[in-house]
């Protein structure tokens, strides 16, 4: 239902956290969100409000792991697939759990995708269709998460707007849609991620709305769009003009 993702210098789960705030109104079940710590991913899960997901990750996290940890993903769920447990809630890892996925939308053929997966021994906790996903990325990634990303977008029918990391490569987050929207926030050193400009307002007015099939690499300090081919596109920055 909801996805924030940020890169820059902030304490990364804080400024997620908020974001996922910004987003209540539009309704969801239960919050999630994965930072990255010295090249591990963490993740942080619960059902029900945000305002439980923000305890629960200052039950998990220290004080210190916090003010380090300046990249992250994070999700409010509205369940379509699996009901609103914390195993179901987002962000979901792939079969190495380096590689952690926030998504809105439906994958249709994630019973099929799942059972090939499962042929070749990924190991599933969750029902949810978007755990499928971050495995079948897992499965594309032969040492370039972009270009696993592409790959596994290649082979799903449906909608997403998606956030992904990975240990691996920790100064990036790739981002991607289909028919479901994502904003991205050109920050000073920072830049945000969100399904809604709502969660981006407190940090910038200059954002770009990716279009349909649009895959971006986002780091601190650039966004470098392409499409699912691995062509460049260009895309304007907007100015929100909205009140933070
Ligand atoms: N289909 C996914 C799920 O049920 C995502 C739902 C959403 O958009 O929040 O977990």
């Amino acid at each position: 239902c909801g996805i924030v993702g940020y890169i820059g210098k902030a304490d990364a789960a804080t400024v997620l956290i908020n974001g996922l705030r910004r987003l209540e109104y539009r309704g969801y079940d239960s919050a999630g969100l994965a930072i990255l710590d010295n090249d591990r991913v963490l993740v942080s899960k619960s059902p029900g409000k945000v305002a439980k997901l923000n305890d629960r990750a200052h039950a998990d996290w220290s004080p210190e792991l916090f003010s380090r940890a300046s990249t992250g993903i994070a999700h409010t769920r509205w369940a379509t697939h699996g009901p609103p447990t914390e195993v179901n809630a987002h962000p979901h890892l792939d079969q190495s759990e380096d590689i952690a996925l926030v998504h809105n939308g439906i994958i249709e053929n994630y019973r099929s995708l799942r059972a090939r997966l499962e042929g070749k021994g990924h190991h599933f906790y969750s029902e949810t269709d978007t755990e499928v996903l971050a495995h079948l990325i897992g499965d594309c990634d032969k040492g370039d998460l972009f270009q696993a990303v592409c790959d596994a977008l290649h082979q799903v029918n449906g909608t997403f707007g998606i956030a992904v990391l990975s240990a691996q490569e920790p100064g990036k987050i790739i981002t991607a849609r289909r028919g479901s929207p994502i904003v991205i926030g050109v920050g000073d050193g920072e830049t945000i991620i969100a399904s809604d400009a709502s969660a981006i307002v407190a940090h910038t007015q200059r954002v770009i709305y990716l279009d349909d099939n649009d895959i971006a690499i986002v780091t601190a300090d650039s966004v470098d769009i392409r499409d699912l081919n691995n062509v460049p596109v260009t895309r304007e920055i907007a100015e929100l003009g909205l009140d933070t």
